[in-house]
């Protein structure tokens, strides 16, 4: 068997020794990236922090993240009973700043009213808004 010789001498057993025990040194790949070898993973550190910045980015500041979330539970609580809406007696179904946060509002329950969307989108930060069912 000449064919299996062969391909035997072109793995030497001290390499395959050392492959298969236990200390295997960790294999390094090429960044997906910039193709600089890298045993961090797909990228090397340099890509992947930069990735990681540009996510940050798409998802906003923590702070922007935070607002958001703390707008959702208070919205989820001011519209758990099914409320009307405070301005026109609809029903509502989004949560409005009595004092618009432009103007100093707080994002706090008690600064928060059951809105219906019409009325939200149009009244936006304008103090003066009148509900339309209270127009002369
Ligand atoms: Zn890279
Ligand atoms: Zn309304």
């Amino acid at each position: 068997m000449g064919r299996w010789r062969s391909s035997s001498l072109t793995r030497p057993a001290r390499c395959w020794s050392s492959w298969a025990g236990p200390h295997r040194p960790v294999s390094r790949r090429p960044c997906l990236d910039c193709g600089v070898l890298t045993r961090q993973g797909s990228r090397c550190g340099e890509c992947g922090a930069k990735r990681q910045a540009a996510r940050d980015q798409q998802r906003g500041s923590s702070s922007a993240r935070g607002l958001g979330y703390r707008h959702r539970k208070l919205r989820e609580i001011v519209l758990a009973d099914s409320p009307p809406c405070h301005w026109c007696g609809d029903p509502a179904t989004t949560a409005d700043h009595l004092v618009p946060r432009s103007l100093g509002g707080s994002t706090t329950l008690d600064n928060y009213v059951p809105s219906c969307r019409p009325c939200n989108s149009s009244r936006q930060d304008n103090p003066d808004w009148i509900p339309p069912n209270q127009r002369p």
